[in-house]
Formats: structure tokens, C-alpha cells, sequence
């Protein structure tokens, strides 16, 4: 246990920064074989950590986060546990000196530790007193900057910080100075710059801040924005000038964290804002795929702007009966064609292959087959490629496409423990046809509480639906309720005619149905859907 005495006085009673480094240094006692990295983790949205920061991500065995940091961004470090500040006991004031303790004692036991911190660990992030304690209980450690939030306001907001001919200079700046403390910003020289302000935490006293800005000679027809969870895809940014922004600001009901900027450089942004045009901003989106399968498509929907939740309705899992798919990899040499229905049945089947200590020689006299172009493209990445693709992709087209080939040919279809039967059905009459399971699908039982939290809520919101599996299981997963607001607050987005069959079936709606039965196809329909309905 570190002498906490020393770190807890000095990081909750708010003393001069000088003094708080000598209180810690003096509490310096063994050396450290850990380390402690304390991490920027930027705005929030994945693609703005610095790659250093995933590079320690990845080598942490303990990560401590903030609370504004996405839970999300904790998928870079998967070796690690994790520690939620918020889930400190209360009170607030003494969760500061616990971190500082918990970062000690993992170090001092070896382990590395990531302390993940919203925006940059250096502003108004308090990343300088953790730092001071570490080194006063001489742990190692190093820091990473992260994207400010000011930073993340301005480029997602369209208004530049600097512009030539409108502000050379920008200042960074506390709304919310440490209770107890005398407060040291200067309004009153602030009031006079002619640059840019960025306010922090200063949204509960936007009205006092702005009066006093007025009182000291800022014109109250400054230009000033509010931007609310900058660079996220739940952004929200109000304009006007230090006279009318606090009410605009009251009316829209901000209540996340907020930036407010303040200059001339506002006006830039009827121009210059890109981020909240993109085809999907303000779009929530349900992805429905599978865990291992979701990440390129929740990426893409992120990329057009949408705030997007997952809710995987089947889990993959090993095969019912391993026995069964290694009898059919060791009697390939029997079969003239073998047929992947999914990606996950190429990888589950030749990742088996693999692991037994054989290679893809063990396919050579064998022609493949796959449903459509995820299939295809599962297959090259074991080097593949198949020898027929239907031009549409579904069981059926499959099925008559592959009647041309397989006439008295022997053929293996490796595919889920549970599904359509079409294609065994139709090419049993051609030919001799087994199927081996490669891999099972089991129902998700329930929903995850935050998607259950946005589903309940009275936001309009997409949800994507990728089969007709999915789609059945994912309607019985909501229950009546929320199936009642299908078609008027929950839409849904079908990958085909068959999909879009078995939610009709399921007495719902389909809002929008791919003309590419593929996720790009999907994601095709959602934004034209986004574009001609007011989601
Ligand atoms: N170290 C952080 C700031 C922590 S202080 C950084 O460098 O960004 C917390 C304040 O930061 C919030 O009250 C808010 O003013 C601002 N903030 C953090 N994230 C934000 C976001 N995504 N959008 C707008 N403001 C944000």
C-alpha cells in the first residue's frame, strides 16, 4: 500500500501546482518495475487515438478510464482489465487520489498500466498530478497527448481556432475553476483579446461567463458556439452571439459535455462544417451481425456519420459435433464440389482444416462454391477463390445456378448447425449432396441494456437486418411492445427480398431493403432511406 497520506492531501485540498509536486515527491518510496503510460484517448471517436496510444493499449494489464471515455475504445486492450473511475466508490474527491494509489500499487507489481484520459491527459485533465505522484513513488511512466476536445470541437464544427484575417490567436480556458480555490482566470483580460476562446466546463455558467465577458467590453454581438459531445457521431452544436446563445442553449437542451468557442471564426462555419453533412449524421443505426462479424460494418456506418449500437442476435459457436466436420475433412477426396453458404462457413471449415496440421492442398481436386461475395471473399482470404458465385446472393440462385454443374457430381455443403434447407433440397435431385455443420448459431437471449435504453427511448432509430435468422430472432428478442413501434419509430432495414419475407411474416414493416442483397448493399439503402424520410 503506497503512503497515501501525502498523495491524498495534496491532489483533493487543490494546492499550488509547486507545492503539491514537493508534498509528493517527499512521499517517494521503493523503485517501480511496472510502468504506467497516461494516455490521451482524444474525443472519443476511435480513429482520433494517436497510434501510440493503441500501441500501449495493446500492451496494458490493467487500464484505468475516465468517464467520458468510450467503453469501446477498451477493445484495443484486450489483455487487460479495466477500471471505470466512475465505478470508484464515492465521494468524487477521493476517487482522484484512489486512482493514483491503484496505477502505484499495479506497477509496483510489475503490471503496465494504461490510464486512459478524455482528450489530452494535460488539459484540464489533471494528468499532471497523477504524473507528479507517480514520480514522487518512483513508478515509470509516459505520456501520450490526445485530441483536446477544443480541437475536436473546432474541425467537427467547421470553425477554425486561427484564421489569417479573424483570430491569430486562440486561448484554452476553465469555466469551472476548483471550488475553495481563488479563481485566477481573467475574465476581464479575456474579454479584451481579440482571438478565439475555447471554453472547458463551462457550460452550468454559460450565462454568467457571457455577462461577464459583455460587462468587461466584449461586444454582445460576438459570434459564440456550444458544441456537445464534439467529434461524436451525437454531436450537437448551437450557434449565436454572447447575448442570445445561452437561451438557444437553454431551448435546445444541452446537457453533455460541452465546448463553447467564442470569436469572430464562428461565422466560418455556415461554410465550412463537413462533419454533421455526412449522408448518416444524426441516424442512430442497430447492426445485428454477429460479435466477430460487426466491426466492418459498424465502422462504415460510423464513417457516414451514424450513431450506431450493436446488438448481436446470434452468437457463432464451435461445431455440434466436431467428429462430424473432421470425418468430411478426411473424405474430402470423395467430393467434386464443396459449397460455403457464409463466411463463417469457409472460416470455421478450413480454420478445422488447419488446425488438424494439414494445408489447402487437401482442396485441390475440389471446385468451390459460395453464396455471394462475403463468401467469395472469406475464401481469398485463405488464397481461394470460388468456381462459381450466383449473380444474386441467395440460397435459390445458388441453388439453379449450381444445377448446371453438379449433375452426377458429389457435393459437400459446409455450412450453420441451423438454416434453409433450399439448397440441400433442390440439389438432391441432381446429385448426391451431404452437409456437415461447421459451426453452430445460438440465439442472444436479451437485449444489451443500452440498446434496450434507445429502443425504449423516443429516438427514431434504423436497425439493419443481415438475414432472415437474424431478422426473426431479433423481432422475437424486442417483444410485442417494441414491435409496435416498428414502422413508425424503429425501422427496419432488410439485406433481401428473403429476409424482408420473414419480417413481413413476423407481422413488421421493412422501411428499406437492400438492391444489393450484400452489407454494402444495406448500408446503400439505409442512407438512401436516411435521404428521403426524416429519420
Ligand atoms: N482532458 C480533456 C478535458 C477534460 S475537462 C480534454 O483534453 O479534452 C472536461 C471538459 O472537457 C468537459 O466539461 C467539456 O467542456 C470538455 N469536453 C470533453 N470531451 C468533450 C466532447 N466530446 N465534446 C465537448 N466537450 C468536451
Amino acid at each position: 500500500m503506497l503512503p497515501v497520506c501525502n498523495t491524498q492531501a495534496a491532489l483533493t485540498s487543490c494546492p499550488t501546482p509547486e507545492k503539491a509536486v514537493d508534498q509528493l515527491v517527499m512521499s517517494a518510496t521503493t523503485p517501480a518495475s511496472g510502468r504506467v503510460y497516461l494516455v490521451g484517448a482524444g474525443p472519443g471517436d476511435p480513429a482520433l487515438l494517436t497510434l501510440r496510444a493503441v500501441e500501449c493499449l495493446a500492451e496494458a494489464n490493467l487500464v484505468i478510464y475516465d468517464r467520458l471515455v468510450p467503453q469501446e475504445l477498451l477493445r484495443y486492450a484486450p489483455k487487460a482489465r479495466t477500471l471505470g473511475v466512475a465505478d470508484l466508490p464515492e465521494p468524487h474527491a477521493d476517487r482522484h487520489p484512489r486512482v493514483c494509489e491503484l496505477m502505484i500499487e499495479a506497477a509496483r507489481r510489475g503490471e503496465t498500466v494504461v490510464r486512459l484520459k478524455g482528450g489530452d491527459p494535460w488539459i484540464f485533465g489533471r494528468g499532471g498530478e497523477e504524473a507528479a505522484a507517480l514520480k514522487a513513488a518512483g513508478i515509470e511512466y509516459e505520456v501520450v497527448p490526445g485530441v483536446t476536445a477544443a480541437l475536436a470541437a473546432a474541425t467537427a464544427s467547421g470553425i477554425p481556432l486561427t484564421e489569417r484575417n479573424l483570430a491569430s490567436s486562440v486561448t484554452l480556458v476553465t469555466g469551472h475553476e476548483c471550488p475553495g480555490k481563488t479563481p485566477t482566470v481573467d475574465w476581464a483580460s479575456l474579454a479584451r483579446l481579440p482571438g478565439t476562446l475555447a471554453i472547458y466546463m463551462g457550460l452550468s455558467r454559460l450565462p454568467e461567463i457571457f455577462a461577464t465577458l459583455i460587462t468587461h467590453g466584449k461586444p454582445a454581438a460576438c459570434p459564440a458556439a456550444c458544441v456537445e459531445w464534439a467529434g461524436t457521431n451525437r454531436q450537437r452544436t448551437v450557434v449565436g452571439t454572447l447575448s442570445d446563445l445561452p437561451e438557444r442553449v437553454r431551448v435546445a437542451g444541452l446537457s453533455g459535455p460541452v465546448i463553447i468557442l467564442i470569436g469572430h471564426v464562428v461565422a466560418l462555419r455556415d461554410q465550412l462544417q463537413w462533419f454533421e453533412r455526412r449522408p448518416l449524421f444524426g441516424v442512430s443505426v442497430i447492426v445485428t451481425r454477429p460479435r466477430h462479424q460487426a466491426a466492418e460494418m459498424i465502422r462504415r456506418f460510423e464513417q457516414l456519420g451514424a450513431r450506431v449500437f450493436h446488438q448481436p442476435v446470434v452468437e457463432i459457436g464451435p461445431p455440434p459435433d466436431p467428429t462430424a466436420v473432421d470425418a468430411a475433412l478426411d473424405r474430402l477426396h470423395e467430393f467434386d464440389w464443396l459449397v460455403f453458404t457464409s463466411a463463417n462457413g469457409v472460416s470455421a471449415f478450413l480454420d478445422r482444416l488447419l488446425q488438424r496440421g494439414q494445408d489447402l492442398r487437401r482442396l485441390g481436386g475440389l471446385r468451390l462454391a459460395a453464396i455471394g461475395s462475403q463468401t467469395a471473399a472469406a475464401l481469398e482470404r485463405y488464397h481461394l477463390r470460388p468456381d462459381y458465385t450466383p449473380e444474386e446472393f441467395t440460397s435459390e440462385s445458388l441453388a439453379s445456378g449450381l444445377v448446371a454443374h453438379v449433375r452426377q457430381k458429389r457435393v459437400l455443403l459446409a455450412r450453420a448447425d441451423r438454416g434453409r434447407e433450399t439448397l440441400l433440397e433442390t440439389l438432391r435431385e441432381l446429385c448426391s449432396v451431404q452437409q456437415v455443420a461447421a459451426y453452430s448459431q445460438r440465439d442472444v437471449e436479451s437485449l444489451e441494456p443500452h440498446v434496450a435504453e434507445i429502443l425504449r427511448s423516443q429516438e427514431a432509430i434504423v436497425v439493419t437486418l443481415t438475414s432472415s435468422n437474424i431478422a426473426r430472432g431479433f423481432l422475437r428478442m424486442i417483444g410485442p411492445e417494441l414491435r409496435a413501434a416498428v414502422g413508425k419509430r424503429i425501422h427496419l432495414a432488410s439485406i433481401s427480398p428473403v429476409t424482408s419475407a420473414a419480417i413481413r411474416e413476423a407481422g413488421c414493416p421493412v422501411s428499406a431493403e437492400a438492391k444489393k442483397y450484400t452489407s454494402e448493399g444495406l448500408i446503400e439503402a439505409v442512407v438512401e432511406w436516411a435521404a428521403t424520410s426524416s429519420p
